[in-house]
């Protein structure tokens, strides 16, 4: 028994070793962060989305006149309500631009969906936010604290739930809990409760002596959580947190997510967008590294609303020719004489519908908002996006409109 303790012991102690390293290298905890970024030398400017900036005011950053830094001083100030602000925020891996000026603000309380499809950008961003990985442009403060300035501080702030958890399977729920709030610099006095706490809160209370890998995936998730806040930080970041799970896990996880919201500011990355409006407050859309869409849930339910026509037809056209009487809208064929009208940004098709159906007798009989669906909202912000990008690129078609 003894000896079999004594092994585990010294299996123990060795992982305590290669998380330290794994940690360290991940950049997960605050003290093991020694990287300058580079961001410093970039010129520091709002956040340039037009959509975006919609309803924003004033530059976010607090950059300038910190002192060098002090861990035991956390005496910087910001606005009290604001606890975490991006600000143009660019990363580039040779010459893909993966994230390009992303800039988010986040109030205590609040729970903000970073949506987009895969490749968009939301992981790069988020491990620029959490102090991984080094900007090519930008800034990030965190509760009044410059991430650049003092790394070790502002990450004290945050926790952190990577897309796949640093977890370790061979430990104890407790034990992992307890190294997680070492390496977080916690001290000893101060573990027992926060791992209770962390535990609590995550939904663990019972499951202090299980081993992690003897968990199902959603109660691994749990401990992916109760690593992330054992610290008690101030801004929780969660990376895909629902991916792998079944629907019951899911549901388990996005309410103990909302729960987190009550204490916390939580940013949620997520390529699926009803989760982002059971769960959040606010979205920012990514595509291709850049912001296109920025606003609250209701909006972007609005969005998705307001967009999309279901229309019937007892004598339909051919599609092109639907397709003609609606421009610039989209048209799609949904079934049998039922199209779905995607209308372009600022337009109401409604009435070009409702004159081209009298005119040439196409029988309309049911016309009704449709949903659009992720895919239909990536699509047409990214044909916007695109639209835009190449007006701006191209003078001559503005001299030509
Ligand atoms: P998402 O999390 O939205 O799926 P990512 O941030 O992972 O998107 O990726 C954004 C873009 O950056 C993609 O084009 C991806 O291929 C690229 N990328 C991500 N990580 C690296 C890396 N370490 N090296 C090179 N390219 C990367």
């Amino acid at each position: 028994m003894g000896e079999r303790a004594g092994r585990r012991d010294r299996t123990i102690a060795a992982l305590h070793g290669k998380f330290f390293n794994r940690a360290a290298s991940l950049g997960i905890f605050g003290s093991h962060h020694k990287r300058p970024l580079r961001s410093r030398q970039v010129p520091r400017r709002r956040h340039h989305s037009k959509v975006a900036d919609k309803g924003r005011e004033g530059p976010l950053e607090q950059r300038s006149g910190f002192p060098e830094e002090n861990e035991t001083s956390m005496s910087d100030t910001a606005s009290p309500e604001v606890t975490l602000a991006a600000v143009g925020l660019s990363r580039r891996y040779g010459n893909n631009l993966a994230v390009d000026d992303v800039s988010m603000e986040l109030k205590r309380g609040e729970i903000v969906g970073l949506l987009g499809p895969n490749g968009a950008g939301k992981t790069t961003a988020m491990k620029m936010i959490t102090g991984n990985l080094a900007p090519s442009a930008g800034s990030v403060n965190v509760c009044g604290i410059d991430l650049i300035d003092k790394p070790t501080a502002a990450k004290a702030k945050i926790g952190y739930l990577p897309e796949i958890p640093p977890l370790y399977k061979e430990l104890r729920v407790d034990e992992y809990l307890r190294l997680a709030g070492r390496l977080h610099r916690l001290p000893k006095s101060a573990l027992a409760e926060a791992v209770q706490r962390a535990k609590h809160r995550a939904g663990l209370s019972d499951m202090g002596q299980r081993l992690i890998g003897s968990l199902s995936k959603g109660y691994q998730q749990r401990v992916g959580i109760a690593q992330a806040i054992i610290h008690d930080p101030d801004v929780v970041i969660l990376d895909e947190p629902t991916v792998g799970l079944d629907p019951n896990q899911i549901r388990e996880i996005r309410s103990l997510i909302r729960e987190l919201g009550d204490q916390h500011s939580v940013i949620l990355s997520t390529h699926i967008l009803p989760e982002v409006e059971a769960i959040c407050d606010r979205v920012q859309i990514l595509h291709r590294g850049k912001v296109v869409f920025a606003d609250a849930i209701a909006g972007l339910r609005a969005f998705r609303g307001g967009h999309s026509l279901e229309v019937s037809l007892r004598r339909p056209p051919q599609l092109e020719q639907l397709a003609q009487a609606v421009q610039p809208a989209q048209v799609e064929q949904v079934s049998d004489g039922v199209f779905r009208v995607i209308a372009a940004q600022g337009q109401d098709p409604t009435d070009q519908l409702l004159r081209a159906s009298l005119e040439r007798d196409w029988g309309l009989y049911q016309l009704s908002p449709a949903q659009a669906s992720v895919e239909e909202v990536f699509v047409h912000l990214t044909r916007q996006d695109e639209a835009d990008a190449s007006v701006a690129g191209n003078p001559s078609s503005e001299t030509a409109a």
